[in-house]
């Protein structure tokens, strides 16, 4: 055996030691051998020295070689003793034993989707993985999704987890297969082999891991050889911040803070990280400084520990172990079987298990090692059924404990064993086993009790203190609860009986010690001087709700055990009460009515808010009717005194009796049933109480009381709260006499004065006391509303929860239509989220859905309006009156009665059915005639509307109950209308009459109106009822129908009126449209400031002459903006004349790579950067914006300098926030507030000032022109050599171009040429008019340029460089092209679509660069223009002038235009002052620059075949392009491997020469003034054609470089010129190097990167992507950015960088490689989209995803499934593509302060 394992290993050695392990194994000597090797080998791989030992610096190659160490020395011959084989192949051999799995159980990492099914889930910690989720068929159902917090595991195949369909169709496989045991399908020698050694692997990992003394190791570990090397060793804790533990390092090891942010990070990370290598000495310094510059005196110093390398390294090992084991037991089955049960095997000494050792170490252990140790108990003990039960039997026993270790700890709860309830306590079966078998409900509840209370004389105390600080810790056992509750059982057994009610019995300890909470005493005179705390005791609720609510629930599934807790829940109540003596009672008397009550008047005495005890007597008093069991049923009223062990005992008999079901009475000791008023009691306290805050009785109380009050009617508290207070009232009333009831609220309202009348017969009250009672009377008809009206509780009304949901959801569509998310936000939700809503909502309203912004919403459908309810108990008094303002507004738009009365009710179950006698009760009559009556008399101050409302509406709501009665029941007892008409003139029904037409009530007419209707009905039902003729009952038209018919007509007649104007208006409307189209649209969008300049003419006269904006042959212009506005600063309106003022817009200039094709190219050195010879990938740009608004220059200039001093005096005191940097020249505009760098100056339209006539009749030829300058090139590059010559030494200078005077060129030409080309550009030199701008004008174009140069480049300003001009010209080419593209974008017509703000924008760029020639140094222009034609025109090769292909041929263009007047200035010509631009010029130039982009296009086609559409002949043009493109590619020198057809080639041609031409008209258009064709203010046309006519070019642009046949010639580029360009040093390189670095033509429209359509695939994303620098850890923050796509690691110290010598996080440091400053990115885990400009400005923003219900889900709280929106991210888009977000960040910030105190540079 041994033999043939040696045959098969490589290297000699490892078969050596497997024969020393075969040979130990068989002596049984297995683990002193191990243990012998591992002394040796493990010092030596692990913490060899200080490199390795300081884990900050261990190199990825030093953790590499660790790696293969351990795994070549150590794992590599122990799996080849395992499996007496090569292991790869045993292991496979393995697993192909395994059963097919039926569970998944894959562990989460953080931050994977998980998907949880709202339909099948047991409760909501089921999930299912991404893979089985997607091969299930809950995808079809309605699910959630959210992300691992890690930790947990895929719950697939999980019976227990899932109502149905628990198993994907991958884990379905494994259903039907006999479970054998696994053990005995291994192997026999491997699974002895096996037992051994994964048992001595096991313990010797824990062990060590376990091991305390840091000075040595146990002794069978001790290596021969000893060292002496040690490590100070840092842990980590929650308390200290990374800056602290940075600070600390600093100091104690003399470290950078580089460093120590490194070290910082790894113990955040790994739990622990070792800072300093040496002796023990220098060690216990280190760590002697560590604490003591972390200890403080609120917090313990960090912990620090001196550690021998040994220990370290077998920790290390013992690590590697437990990850060794994983993956081993992950093979197979058997062998997870095997190590399970060594885990779980208690040893013969009687200590405990492994499993159990870990439990109660956990919090000793660091980080990494805890997890690993969860990991391998989840991977093992969790996934095999009889392990986990015995795992779990362990974990209850040592959950007190465990709980208290992890009070104590620090770390978080992710990371402790606790976090494994889940794993236990939400199998349901597990759980009612640990209940039955271990008590783990009493257990569970006592461990919260004794964490959080102390017991004093068998009563607890809660510790407040604890509570409020700790609470986050110890709210984990109401967690375990909820799990554990989350299951009703349905059969019960003897056991499960005792066990549950025995914890039921200390959950009714705990409430009771909650019982009065936080009582307060109503403050008079002076306002409390401190605010006491609150939040404890809600915080306690809110945990605590949800598992009282589910025992409840627990109790009503079973009549005994229901009958059970409510006896000791009634016990616990009257205990709570005390004694009969404690309780004062006296008399009351109300119009012959008398009442005893309670004695306490809760305006002076102490009234809590919390009542659990009374609550849950209320929750289990609505069960009893299930089980034929009322209030009074002897069956609830046992013997009390059931805590002795003897009562106990005869319970336990009880019991067991009673489940035989023996009929036999129980002959037991009865208590009395408490008596209504006991139940009545406290909760009315409570809410009189809060009936007087409402009053504003208590506002000496202070916000204290105040939160308390809204939370207790707040939705996540009141269901526990106000609702079973309303309940518990209810059953009281329905137990008592109604009058009775009512004089007991009387009194706690404090109203017997104001019923009997004192205070108005008196009618001294002050003006205090009126106000409080006329509130407390208010409140107190509220109450009565509520208690007889609210029956949508099943139980108490004859209902259904549904039916409960759906009148919550129709009044909360009643305030408004609502979104989704908020209604489910107000609605409560049970203890698996749901609202319920999802059932009715369809039913009762209908989806509007949502456009680009906005959410989409649900409107009330209009039948349901009846059931409105302006009382409706969950309303807030905002609620109400939004809801009632509403209801008034609809009604009076529908022409209906204003009136809102009480809807139809419910009929009440058997139970409550007296309820409805409180409503015609004397007192009830009485108290109703007493407020009308007080509205009736004039002198009354102690009335109000209010009050006027709620009486009418109970007097409706007693009407409707009679009506109600009489249709459906054939005796009644309830005689409101009766008693309401007794009395004559003085009864109720005659107070309702007399009030009538009363001023006073005239808000409530409508509703009066309708009582009295309904009165009238009701009578004549009880006379009919009563037998009496109804003779009268036909000819009485009801004053109701009449009024109604009436207003119904009128409305009617109102409605027809408006729709009759709105028709005509439509009408007028449209054939004003129709009639001013062209003025229309221009209004829209290309006119701004100035309608009034509008002189285009009517747009029928158009066709006759075509417009063309080039050439001495152009169109006079007359399309002519920005020519008057009005400053936004003096309000005076300026017309912009050369002369003039000047005015400006203000701009933003700001550095771009939207539009880069090589994405990642930076700008490496803006010194070195030639802006004039622009490369077409576009790789860097500077873009110009404007929010449109004009200032007087001046005006402008006193605005920024008054910012500028006012932030520098603000900088002296404290630094303010800004959304803005002054210090880099930016503002906000003074009237919209967009962002703002400098100014545009508006200069007045070129056609204004140069009249065209003046150069009309200079005749010079295309040929002639082309010839002059390619002279003029020649001579200046001759010159220059010779210069060069001359001066050989000085030769690093950049040679200089410089022109050569304009009659050495003209000498050589014909004469007739020559004298043309002599007028063409010595008329502008000679004879230009002065120009005409003030000093105002140009110093606001330097300051222009300035801005360009300066924030384009990045540099500081320098006026005297030259490329200051060039970049202003650049950024105006620039802006057109991405102007050009986002209409391209959006598929929009060229002209006319523009945004005004655009539009101006480019207009003014236009303006200034065409001017700017003649401002600057003429000689620098002329430079610029030689070069610039030198690389059109090549002759010579120079070294810093590209070939064609490296040109962007409309910078070139427009760099041409501006400079080419100028080209043969010298010295002598007078500096400034000309005016130029020639049509002549411009038309000759436009032919040049387009035939070098013909070939430009025709160089980088890259065609994979050759083929021609059916039906197509090849037409002349198109065998010219292939012509030419043969001989170009020729010359170039190119191979041509597929020869395209002419169809395909012109096809090519002009889609690829299309956005030239767009540019190039945008760029005339707006210089020219020229009115652009029709055809191009229309999408979907082709534009090819009426642009090549704009722009003075042939419509077969072949012409332009080959002579066709009767083709006009005037324009051909010769032969020669293609020559040159193709043989131009590089071109062969740029071609040779492939279609991949070339520009691709058509240039295509950069957008941001594609995002699939379903967000989990974005989440999966961001689950596999690891930080990029920890070596496989996963990143906290995964967040894309959108325009390149690559994942970041952001807001982690991990991915940090230095960026201009301050740390930023990656997003940041990102932007700055790929979006020259600016970024848009999608943050992973919240799904949101951040933006960021610069370093300190940033903003979230919405993500593009939405729900089916339209909306959004900012860090997927809601978690429903999310999918692309394509408008909202074409919205991004065009957002990034205009360059508007440093405009919206600055918005956002400006709008929202909380943006502001982020550190966006670290994102
Ligand atoms: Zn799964
Ligand atoms: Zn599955
Ligand atoms: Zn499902
Ligand atoms: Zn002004
Ligand atoms: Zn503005
Ligand atoms: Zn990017
Ligand atoms: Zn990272």
């Amino acid at each position: 055996m041994a033999a043939k394992i040696a045959g098969n290993l490589e290297g000699c050695n490892v078969s050596i030691i497997v024969q020393q392990l075969q040979g130990a194994y068989e002596r049984g000597q297995l683990k002193n051998a191990l243990y012998q090797y591992w002394a040796q080998q493990v010092p030596k791989i692990f913490f060899t020295s200080a490199e390795v030992a300081i884990s900050t610096q261990r190199t990825p190659d030093a953790v590499q070689s660790e790696e293969k160490l351990s795994r070549d020395v150590l794992f590599e011959p122990l799996e080849w003793f395992l499996c007496g084989g090569n292991p790869a192949a045993v292991f496979q051999q393995l697993q192909s034993l395994n059963n097919p799995p039926q569970l998944c159980g894959k562990v989460f990492k953080v931050g994977e989707p998980t998907y949880s099914c709202r339909d099948c889930c047991a409760d909501p910690t089921c999930v299912f993985c991404i893979e089985c989720f997607n091969k299930s068929t809950h995808k079809t159902h309605r699910y959630r999704m959210s992300t691992s917090g890690g930790g947990g595991y895929c719950d697939c195949g999980d019976v227990e987890a899932w109502k149905q369909d628990p198993w994907c169709d991958i884990h379905k496989q494994g259903l039907g297969q006999q479970s054998q045991n696994p053990i005995e399908k291994l192997p026999p020698d491997i699974a002895a082999r096996a037992w051994e050694v994964l048992k001595i692997a096991l313990q010797y990992a824990v062990d060590m891991l376990l091991w305390e003394q840091m000075g040595g190791l146990p002794q069978d570990l001790e290596p021969s050889v000893p060292q002496n090397t040690y490590v100070t060793m840092l842990f980590n804790d929650e308390i200290h911040t990374y800056e602290q533990v940075i600070n600390a390092l600093t100091k104690a090891i003399n470290c950078e803070s580089k460093e120590a942010v490194e070290f910082a990070t790894v113990v955040d990370r790994e739990g622990r990280s070792s800072v300093r290598y040496g002796n023990r000495k220098s060690c216990d310094e280190a760590r002697t400084v560590i604490q003591k510059s972390t200890s403080s005196v609120r917090s313990k110093p960090l912990k620090v520990e001196v550690m021998h390398t040994s220990v370290c390294a077998h920790q290390a090992f013992a690590q590697k172990v437990l990850n060794w084991l994983g993956q081993v037991v992950n093979h197979s089955d058997g062998l997870r079987h095997i190590l399970c049960t060594t885990a779980l095997q208690q040893p013969p000494t009687g200590d405990p298990c492994v499993v159990e050792r870990l439990m109660l170490a956990d919090t000793a252990l660091w980080k990494t090692a805890r997890v690993q140790c969860h990991q391998i108990m989840m991977g093992s003990l969790l996934m095999d059924q009889e392990s986990k039960k015995q795992f779990s039997v362990l974990y209850t026993r040592n959950y007190p404990q465990v709980q208290k270790d992890f009070m104590a700890d620090d770390h978080d709860h992710g990371v402790s064993i606790i976090s494994l309830s889940v794993q236990i306590f939400t199998v349901p079966t597990l759980a009612r086993y640990l209940i039955m078998e271990h008590d783990l409900l009493a257990i569970v509840i006592r461990t919260f009790l004794d964490q959080c209370a102390s017991c004093r004389h068998g009563r607890y105390l809660l510790d407040r203190e604890k509570l409020q600080k700790n609470f986050r810790r110890l709210q984990f056992p109401l967690l375990d609860l909820k799990y554990v509750l989350s299951m009703v059982p349905d059969q019960w057994n003897d056991q499960l009986k005792r066990k549950f009610l025995n914890g039921f019995k200390i959950m009714v300890e705990l409430l009771t010690s909650m019982q009065g909470m936080d009582s307060v005493t109503r403050q008079v005179g002076q306002h409390i001087e401190m605010e006491p705390e609150w939040e404890s005791a809600f915080n306690l609720q809110i945990k605590l709700a949800p598992a009282v609510a589910m025992m409840a629930g627990w109790c009503a599934t079973d009549k005994m055990v229901l009958i059970d807790a409510f006896r000791i829940v009634v016990k616990a109540l009257l205990e709570i009460r005390g004694t009969a003596d404690t309780v004062k009672m006296c008399k009351r008397r109300v119009c012959d009515q008398e009442a005893i009550v309670v004695d306490y008047t809760v305006s002076r005495e102490p009234v809590s808010i919390h009542l659990p005890i009374c609550r849950l007597l209320a929750g289990l008093y609505l069960q009893l009717g299930k089980h034929g069991l009322t209030f009074n049923s002897p069956e609830l009223y046992g013997p009390l005194d059931w805590t002795s062990p003897q009562a106990r005992l005869s319970r336990a008999s009880e019991i067991a009796h009673r489940a035989s079901a023996c009929p036999t009475p129980l002959v037991l000791a009865r208590s009395q049933p408490p008596s209504a008023m006991d139940l009545l009691e406290q909760p009315l306290r409570t809410l009189v109480m809060i009936a007087q805050v409402h009053a504003e009785m208590w506002k000496r109380n202070g916000y204290s009381l105040f939160h308390q009050v809204y939370y207790y009617h707040n939705v996540r508290c009141r269901a526990e709260m106000q609702d079973k207070d309303i309940i518990m009232l209810q059953v009281a009333c329905a137990q008592m006499d109604p009058n009775q009831f009512l004089i007991a609220l009387l009194n706690k309202f404090e109203l017997m004065n104001w019923i009997e009348d004192v205070t108005e017969k008196g009618g001294s009250a002050t003006d205090d006391l009126l106000r409080f009672t006329n509130s407390l009377v208010e409140e107190f008809l509220t109450f009565l509303i509520i208690i007889t009206g609210e029956r949508y509780v099943p139980g108490i009304g004859q209902v259904s929860s549904e039916d409960m949901v759906r009148r919550e959801v129709i009044h909360q569509l009643c305030i408004s239509p609502m979104a989704h998310s908020e209604l489910s936000k107000a609605l409560p939700e049970n203890h698996k989220h749901e609202t319920g809503m999802e059932a009715v909502i369809a039913d009762v309203s209908t989806f509007k859905k949502p456009g680009v912004t906005g959410m989409g919403r649900y409107e009330l459908k209009p039948e349901f309006y009846k059931d409105y309810n302006p009382f409706f108990y969950h309303y807030t008094r905002a609620d109400q009156s939004k809801s009632e303002e509403a209801q008034l507004k609809r009604k009076k738009q529908e022409g209906e009665s204003t009136a809102c009365p009480p809807p139809e009710l419910p009929a009440l179950s058997k139970e409550f059915s007296s309820l409805v006698n409180v409503l015609e009760c004397d007192v009830f009559v009485h108290t109703i005639r007493m407020v009308l009556r007080r509205v009736n008399s004039s002198r009354s101050r102690s009335w109000t509307e209010a009050m006027v409302h709620r009486a009418l509406h109970l007097v409706g709501m007693a009407l409707n109950e009679e009506k109600r009665l009489y249709q459906t029941s054939p005796y009644i007892r309830f005689n409101f209308v009766k008693k309401a008409t007794e009395g004559g003139s003085n009864s109720l029904y005659s107070a309702l009459h007399d009030l009538l037409g009363k001023p006073r009530i005239q808000n409530h007419a409508d509703l009066l109106t309708w009582v009295i209707d309904r009165f009238d009905e009701v009578k004549d039902l009880k006379d009919q009822k009563q037998g009496a003729s109804d003779a009268q009952k036909a000819k009485k038209v009801s004053s109701k129908s009449k009024t109604d018919a009436e207003r119904k007509k009128k409305a009617e007649a109102a409605r027809k009126r408006r729709e009759k104007i709105l028709a005509q208006m439509s009408d007028m409307q449209k054939s004003f449209i129709r009639d001013n189209l062209e003025l229309f649209e221009a209004t829209g969008t290309e006119l701004s400031s100035s309608p009034s300049m509008e002189v285009e003419g009517s747009p029928m006269v158009v066709p006759s002459q075509y417009p063309v904006a080039v050439g001495p042959d152009r169109s006079p212009a007359t399309h002519v903006t920005l020519t008057t506005s009005t400053c936004i600063l003096c309000q005076e309106d300026q017309e912009v004349a050369a002369g003039n003022k000047c005015v400006v817009l203000a701009a933003y200039v700001q550095r771009s790579t939207a539009l880069s094709k090589s994405r990642g190219k930076v700008l490496e050195d803006p010194d070195k950067y030639d802006p004039l010879l622009v490369s077409p990938d576009l790789y860097h740009g500077v873009h110009t914006s404007t929010c449109g608004h004009v200032m007087h220059a001046d005006c402008w200039q006193r605005f920024y300098e008054a910012i500028v001093a006012r932030e520098q005096r603000r900088a002296l005191r404290f630094r303010h926030i800004l959304s803005y940097e002054v210090d880099r020249g930016e503002f906000l505009c003074p009237l919209c507030e967009t962002l703002s760098n400098t100014v545009i100056p508006i200069l007045p339209p070129s056609s204004t000032i140069q009249p065209d006539s003046v150069s009309a009749d200079i005749s010079l030829s295309f040929s002639d022109w082309l010839d002059g300058l390619k002279k003029t090139v020649e001579a200046s590059q001759r010159a220059m050599m010779k210069e060069e010559e001359d001066k050989m030494e000085s030769s690093d200078d950049m040679p200089v171009l410089s022109p050569c005077p304009l009659p050495s060129i003209t000498k050589n030409m014909a004469e007739m040429a020559a004298q043309g080309f002599q007028q063409l550009f010595e008329y502008m030199t000679e004879t230009g008019a002065q120009a005409p701008y003030s000093d105002s004008v140009k110093e606001m174009m330097k300051l222009f340029s300035r801005a360009t140069y300066t924030f384009g480049l990045g540099l500081d300003p320098n006026d005297d460089d030259d490329r200051v001009p060039i970049t202003a010209w650049g950024t105006c080419a620039y802006t057109i092209r991405t102007l050009e593209w986002l209409l391209r974008d959006q598929g929009k017509p060229l002209f006319g679509s523009l945004s005004s703000r655009q539009a101006d924008c480019i207009t003014a760029l236009v303006r200034v660069v065409t001017v700017s020639g003649s401002l600057s140094d003429p000689q620098t222009i002329s430079k610029s223009a030689l070069r610039l034609l030198s690389a059109l025109l090549p002759q010579e090769p120079m070294k810093n002038i590209p070939c064609i292909l490296d040109l962007d041929m409309f910078f070139t263009l427009v760099f041409l235009h501006v400079t080419i007047s100028s080209l043969y200035c010298d010295e002598n010509t007078a500096a400034g002052g000309t005016i130029r631009g020639v049509a002549l010029n411009d038309k000759h130039l436009m032919h040049l620059v387009t035939a070098a982009h013909l070939v430009q296009i025709l160089l980088a086609a890259n065609f994979t075949s050759a083929d021609t559409p059916m039906d197509t002949e090849e037409t002349a043009e198109g065998s010219a392009w292939v012509k030419l493109f043969m001989a170009v590619r020729k010359e170039a020198g190119v191979q041509t491997p597929v020869v395209p057809s002419g169809w395909q080639l012109q096809t090519y041609v002009r889609e690829s020469v299309l956005p030239f031409l767009r540019c190039s008209a945008l760029f005339f258009h707006c210089h020219t003034g020229v009115q652009s064709p029709a055809q191009l203010q229309e999408s979907g046309v082709s534009e090819f054609e009426p642009l090549c006519q704009y722009l003075a070019l042939p419509a077969d642009l072949s012409s332009l470089l080959l002579q066709n046949s009767g083709a006009d010639v005037g324009h051909v580029v010769p032969h020669t010129i293609h020559s040159k360009w193709c043989h131009y040093p590089g071109i062969k390189e740029s071609l040779a190097s492939g279609p991949a670095s070339l520009v691709k033509y058509p240039v295509e429209v950069n957008r941001l990167v594609p995002l699939p359509h379903d967000y989990s695939d974005v989440i999966n994303r961001g689950s596999v992507f690891t930080c990029p620098r920890s070596d496989g850890d996963d990143s906290r923050a995964p967040t894309m950015c959108l325009v390149c796509g690559q994942m970041l690691c952001s807001q982690s110290y991990c991915c940090q960088t230095d960026l201009e010598g301050e740390p930023v996080g990656a997003c940041t440091a990102h932007i700055y490689t790929c979006g020259a400053g600016v970024g848009i990115f999608l943050r992973v885990r919240e799904c949101q989209i951040l933006l960021l400009t610069g370093k300190t400005k940033g903003c979230f923003y919405p993500s593009p995803y939405l729900d089916d219900y339209g909306e959004h889900d900012q860090g997927l709280r809601r978690g429903n499934p999310l999918y692309l929106c394509q408008e909202r991210y074409r919205k991004l888009q065009k957002l990034w593509l205009s360059h508007s977000i440093p405009e919206e960040v600055v918005h956002f910030m400006e709008a929202n302060a909380s943006f502001a105190t982020i550190e966006w540079q670290h994102l």
